[in-house]
């Protein structure tokens, strides 16, 4: 028996985090068993890339079968163990996985197929180029708490229907939903090897790095993100990293209010602060601020924060407690500076450990934490800005860039804004809800991350581009092979000029025509 063996697993403890219930505690899986799961997905994706990308699509189809029938099984647990609203358990997991699927189904293959490379160069005119989609082969996915349904399960639906196989290792805190999402894929035909799931830490995360895997797909913290691309690095495994956000919203002096105000609400408080894009700093043209900021109050006085399970609320309870002293410090740290706040401001215990309550914090600045490190709950900090260029310049004045969002009537300025700013998504007159949009591409600039999930990018981050060149003369041998001897200088040299001095092919050109040896305007 192995040292590894004979040492107690380390445990994870699932729990309900409106209630404090346990929910279940598992084991780690231990080191030797990471590496056993690397091994047994190489050695079984052979047979799934060999299947093809429309049997693979099949799969798919049947995977989404099983999700619509199960949706309200498959919310209830999402809820239960990440806290958030049934209501957003469905829109932001269960559709938007159901969204991902019809996306693989319908595009898969027109987007993995051979694809032909013309040749514009002339040397090259004899020789036929393809693009050729092949898949790593074992794709790692690390993946958080906050969306522990639709992140992995995006990313894995892509994986697989580009012909990898996946191991997963879900966030310590969301490892039920994980298995559910196993069961899922397993219930729909996909082989018990081809996916996957580690439960456990850190520490397995770091394990699964050292594994057997062909590529990471990383969903978390700045921090962590770049512990994993330093470790990555030392074996130069390719990564995406999906990091964390600060994303501005900026309101013009022409926006509608009060749909702005009810996206900045809703922008902010959804799964309590806890979603990447969240509305994390608001920026509104002075002249509407005082409206901005009462429209703002009033609508978060109307939530109803509770137990995600009760189909009344709106703000269910954060994650946990670590989650919610790093709220708590940003607040201290703004109101020390000079910020007001408009509502909330504390926790509520008498709903539970893990509550907080939806805040609205009036004269933020960028010397306060708030409004530069990201907070990661139910907080809206609002700052009041002059001109158009001061409101970009502030919303790039970050360290991140994964979204943002710009508010006007004006559907041209709105554009013209948007492509100031640095991230990797700009919405004009909507928040937050790109992530749903199955084409678009998801990932961020700066410290948001590097790589993109969703859409045609993210599956080309599945696949490795192989370049197939095959000639079409194979009994000629190539003029610029050996010897090359003086005349050979001097004809590449005339070849070049043909080829890229604009005079010199004018007049070769027209003298031919004007001989009648070519008829055609173009050569
Ligand atoms: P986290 O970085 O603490 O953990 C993420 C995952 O990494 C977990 O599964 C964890 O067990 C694992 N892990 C921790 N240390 C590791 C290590 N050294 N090596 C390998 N794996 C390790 O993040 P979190 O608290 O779970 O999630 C919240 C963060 O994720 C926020 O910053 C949020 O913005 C970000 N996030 C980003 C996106 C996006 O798409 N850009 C989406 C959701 C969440």
């Amino acid at each position: 028996m192995s040292v590894d063996l004979q040492v107690a697993a380390r445990k994870v403890v699932s729990t309900n985090p409106a209630t404090g219930e346990m929910l279940r505690e598992l084991d780690c899986a231990r080191e030797t068993e990471v590496q056993a799961a690397g091994l047994r997905a190489r050695q079984a994706q052979t047979a799934w890339m060999e299947l093809g990308v429309r049997e693979r699509v099949e799969v798919l189809r049947r995977f989404q079968r099983e999700l619509l029938g199960k949706k309200d099984k498959v919310a209830a647990a999402i809820t239960r163990e990440s806290g958030k609203p049934l209501a957003e358990a469905l829109t932001t997991e269960v559709l938007v996985v159901l969204d991902a699927a019809r996306f693989l189904i319908a595009n898969a293959y027109r987007i993995l197929r051979d694809e032909a490379v013309p040749h514009g160069n002339l040397a090259a005119k004899l020789k036929s180029g393809r693009m050729l989609r092949e898949p790593y082969g074992v794709i790692g996915i690390i993946s958080p708490w906050n969306y522990p349904f639709s992140i992995p399960a995006t990313e894995t639906l892509a994986a697989l229907v580009a012909g990898n196989a996946v191991v997963l290792k879900p966030s310590e805190f969301t490892s039920l939903v994980a298995l559910e999402l196993g069961s899922l894929l397993h219930a729909a035909g996909v082989p018990p090897n081809i996916f996957q799931v580690l439960i456990g830490d850190g520490a397995t995360g770091v394990a699964l790095i050292e594994s057997q895997i062909d590529k990471l797909i990383f969903t978390g913290s700045v921090p962590t993100g770049k512990r994993i691309a330093a470790a990555a690095a030392a074996r130069l495994l390719p990564i995406v990293l999906e990091l964390g956000g600060k994303d501005p919203m900026l309101v013009l002096d022409d926006a509608d209010l009060d749909v702005a105000t009810s996206a900045a609400v809703w922008g902010a408080f959804m799964n309590a602060g806890q979603t990447c894009l969240s509305v994390e700093r608001c920026y509104v043209h002075r002249s509407r601020y005082e409206a901005f900021l009462s429209a703002c109050v009033e609508k978060t006085k109307r939530l109803l924060v509770g137990n995600g399970l009760d189909t009344d609320t709106d703000v269910g309870p954060m994650i946990h407690e670590k989650q919610l002293r790093i709220v708590e410090s940003q607040i201290a740290d703004a109101t020390a500076q000079g910020a007001r706040i408009l509502t909330g401001g504390c926790r509520l215990p008498h709903l539970g450990t893990n509550f907080y309550a939806p805040t609205v914090i009036a004269d933020a600045t960028h010397e306060m934490r708030v409004m530069r490190e990201e907070t990661f709950g139910p907080v809206l900090p609002i700052m009041a800005f002059d001109a158009d260029d001061e409101a970009a310049r502030l919303a790039n004045d970050s360290e991140y860039g994964l979204s943002a969002s710009v508010w006007t009537r004006d559907q041209a300025r709105g554009e013209g804004l948007a492509r100031r700013i640095q991230a990797g998504t700009v919405m004009v007159n909507d928040v937050v809800s790109c992530f749903g949009i199955s084409e678009a591409p998801h990932g961020g600039v700066k410290n948001s991350g590097v790589g993109r999930t969703h859409g045609r990018f993210g599956l080309d981050e599945m696949v490795r581009l192989k370049y197939l060149d095959a000639d079409r003369m194979p009994g000629m041998k190539k003029v610029w092979w050996y010897r090359y001897g003086g005349g050979f200088a001097r004809q590449m040299e005339g070849f070049i000029d043909f080829q890229f001095a604009e005079s010199l092919r004018k007049r070769l050109c027209g003298a031919l025509r004007a001989a009648g040896v070519v008829r055609s305007r173009k050569l």
